[in-house]
């Protein structure tokens, strides 16, 4: 599935302070963040919501706000969200990009694979870590003001508490499956505070090791449809989630649990209580995995927008019952399309999976038959806007070799507009109302001089 950059909204509240008829200054910053939320769902159902997200509707709404680079993945989406910087100046431009400069071996191979929050320890090592984040986030600079400023950043996703977290936050926390909510592996963690991490994650445990009962409220009965995806699988209807499935986390149970890990750091840290002003971030990742797994217009989203709804709720009333005078952020790292095969049966036709043949190995497979040479000319397996030419090609084929790529990927009817390395490089960075941006513009947001492709290739939105 493809992301759509034009959507995430953000809600703004100030509770506690709001209330008092003369407001005191916040000490504590909550970012909430829900993945994949669009703006078309927050319209979809902003009538339904009863609980914590029609709280935040009353406050501050940006309907529709988007997000203005081009590449709309959870990785650089959320590291716009705490810094105020465009992934051209994050240095996040996607979910994974390579680095021809660093080849390594993994599992006998040799590969150039480097995630986004992760990076070669000491010992040659693939571990989470910040560094690859290049700007501050605003707990890193409130604690660059003050040293009693806590940071919390909690997340389903490590990329996502990571970059919301920040080099210098107190606490960062994401979950991974079968181990529960863990940190960096070099983090010193406060006898307390690891005590109800172990807490929660005997909570995490127990849940992951238990089937997900389907949950389906009256109001989402109607979207009950099955839609057919390839001939062994269908979604569209509500079922059992398997424990320890990766469907597992498509559940509202992965949000309810982070909302755990939240409530314990709370209490635990004294958010807001202190004579700081502190920063808790905490990314839902449940709406993604429904929307990646079932699509945007299901039963199932249907489901996880009103747990989503309670869980807000909840996270809300615990913020309510410290006293804490907090601001509440509520915003997306992207939005989302339906799946093609539901967006087929409503009619439009031209809704499609990207084909294989555009993955970088096979274009570069295709491209280095012309030349005569063996193997793939591009690096990766996988198609991410970013496109590298292997090291190995000597540089005098190297511009001829680009321009093949570029007209293979600029031919096909599943790609809007392919923009080279030099043309991006040089170009002025965009101005004016982001919204009027040209893909060149936003392509432009996205690139980084030390990490971009040799070509960005973008796709039509379908
Ligand atoms: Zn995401």
């Amino acid at each position: 599935m493809r992301y759509l950059g034009l959507i995430p909204l953000l809600m703004l509240l100030l509770c506690g302070a709001a209330r008092a008829s003369v407001p005191s200054q916040p000490t504590l910053v909550v970012a909430i963040v829900v993945d994949q939320y669009s703006a078309d769902l927050f319209s979809e159902y902003r009538a339904l919501y009863k609980d914590g997200l029609a709280t935040l509707a009353r406050g501050v709404v940006f309907p529709r706000g988007y997000q203005s680079h081009a590449g709309t993945e959870t990785c650089p989406g959320h590291s716009t969200i705490l810094t105020g910087m465009r992934p051209a100046h994050t240095g996040i431009i996607s979910n994974e990009w390579l680095d021809p400069r660093r080849s390594r071996q993994e599992g006998g191979a040799q590969t150039f694979s480097w995630p986004c929050v992760k990076e070669l320890d000491e010992h040659g090592v693939l571990v989470v870590s910040p560094k690859t984040l290049l700007v501050p986030t605003l707990g890193d600079r409130l604690r660059a003001l003050d040293s009693n400023s806590r940071t919390v950043a909690i997340a389903g996703k490590d990329r996502a508490a990571v970059v919301l977290g920040g080099k210098a936050a107190y606490l960062t926390l994401w979950w991974v499956p079968g181990k529960g909510f863990v940190t960096y592996a070099n983090a010193t963690v406060d006898a307390g505070m690891q005590g109800k991490v172990d807490g929660v994650n005997r909570k995490v445990e127990t849940a992951y090791q238990s089937a997900q009962p389907p949950k389906l409220p009256k109001q989402c009965e109607a979207r009950t449809r099955a839609v057919a995806i390839g001939d062994k699988h269908s979604v569209g209807e509500v079922h059992e989630i398997a424990a320890k499935s990766e469907r597992w986390r498509a559940t509202p149970v992965l949000d309810t649990l982070t909302l755990e890990m939240a409530k314990a750091a709370i209490d635990t840290l004294q958010l807001g209580k202190r004579k700081a002003v502190d920063v808790l971030a905490v990314s839902f990742s449940a709406t993604d995995y429904v929307g990646h797994y079932f699509g945007t217009e299901g039963p199932e989203m249907c489901a996880q927008q009103f747990a989503l709804d309670a869980t807000i709720k909840d996270l809300l009333s615990h913020l309510n019952r410290t006293g804490v005078s907090y601001v509440v952020a509520l915003t997306a790292d992207h939005g989302g399309l339906d799946i093609p095969e539901r967006n087929s049966v409503r009619g439009m036709p031209a809704a499609n999976r990207l084909e294989a043949s555009l993955s970088p190995d096979k274009v570069g497979e295709e491209v280095a038959k012309e030349f005569h040479l063996s193997g793939s000319v591009l690096l990766g397996s996988y198609f991410a806007n970013d496109v590298f030419l292997a090291p190995s090609i000597e540089s005098k084929l190297r511009p001829a070799i680009l321009d093949a790529v570029r007209r293979r990927y600029a031919g096909d009817a599943q790609v809007a507009r392919v923009f080279m390395r030099d043309e991006l490089l040089t170009a002025e960075p965009p101005s004016g109302p982001p919204d009027q941006w040209t893909l060149f513009e936003r392509a432009k947001a996205s690139f980084n001089p030390q990490r971009s492709g040799d070509l960005v290739v973008l796709l039509k939105p379908s």
